[in-house]
């Protein structure tokens, strides 16, 4: 088999369109086959994009089960443990997420860091137990108001980074997923600009390069997220360093979910 970086070269990488909805803490495993079913009728077959849904623990199976064995959306999870099993009351494993069907698992999003005190070490550890179980990682980065407010972003976004990735074999570093999410724009309806997002997700680019020493970096999707709406979405997509959306509040309507797919699906993929 050719190797990832010789099959891309001629053209340049192809990073298809990823849109995750993440519902966070809303809705029961029973809200969970109308919610799919909704989003089933008005979802085009033939996205040309991935969409994800993050549910709930507790409806991890309800959505699986609604969605069927055929459907194109991508199950994962908000968050796991590191160890694979034992005595860690509360937690769910890497492990258990693949079996019940996830494909891939959000790590360090703000909130974990922000009222559960995920640290950039623990970050690393749910990386790489997630590759280790076969799913796909979304790194979720991003800095205060404060820390933009007094010129940090930049030290804040690499340390999150440089911490979060430590280890990972760079063969695996095109599998993974970067969210970049201003933690003051996360549900405050105060999205940030694209010319705000756009020179971070050069820079997490950049980053990513440095780490693996190779051009990797340019297979790496980075999405953007902080209150992202349908009518804001293809602002975000106009730009070629943002390869898609986690999206929070305005994905608990299947009908605005489905609009903001709709609206991504009209942008182009990027080839670099
Ligand atoms: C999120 O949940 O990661 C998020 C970005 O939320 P919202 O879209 O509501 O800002």
């Amino acid at each position: 088999r050719l190797p990832y970086t010789t099959l891309f070269r001629s053209r340049g990488p192809v990073r298809t369109r990823f849109i995750v909805g993440n519902w966070k803490m809303n809705k029961t495993a029973s809200d969970a086959g109308a919610f799919v079913h909704r989003l089933s009728q008005e979802l085009p077959h033939h996205a040309g994009i991935q969409i994800g849904l993050t549910p709930p623990f507790t409806a991890l199976h309800a959505v699986r089960e609604a969605l069927g064995p055929a459907s194109a959306v991508l199950l994962g999870a908000q968050n796991l443990y590191w160890e694979d099993k034992g005595a860690f009351t509360g937690e769910v494993s890497g492990a258990m997420l693949k079996d019940i069907g996830c494909q891939f698992v959000l790590v360090g999003h703000s909130e974990r860091r922000q009222y559960f005190g995920d640290q950039d070490s623990w970050t690393n550890k749910k990386v790489l137990a997630a590759l280790r179980h076969g799913l796909q990682p979304i790194l979720c980065v991003g800095e205060t108001l404060q820390d933009r407010d007094s010129g940090q972003t930049d030290l804040v976004i690499q340390r999150q980074l440089r911490a979060g990735l430590a280890g990972i074999e760079a063969h695996t570093l095109p599998t993974l997923t970067i969210a970049y999410e201003p933690v003051w724009a996360i549900g405050t309806g105060r999205a940030a600009s694209p010319e705000q997002a756009v020179p971070v997700h050069r820079l997490i680019r950049r980053t990513i390069g440095e780490l693996s020493g190779t051009d990797i970096g340019n297979h790496v999707r980075i999405l953007y997220g902080g209150s992202v709406t349908p009518h804001n979405i293809a602002d975000f997509l106009a730009s070629e360093e943002i390869d898609g959306a986690l999206v929070g509040g305005a994905c608990l309507d299947p009908v605005s979910f489905a609009t903001l797919v709709k609206v991504a699906i009209g942008s182009k993929p990027t080839t670099v």
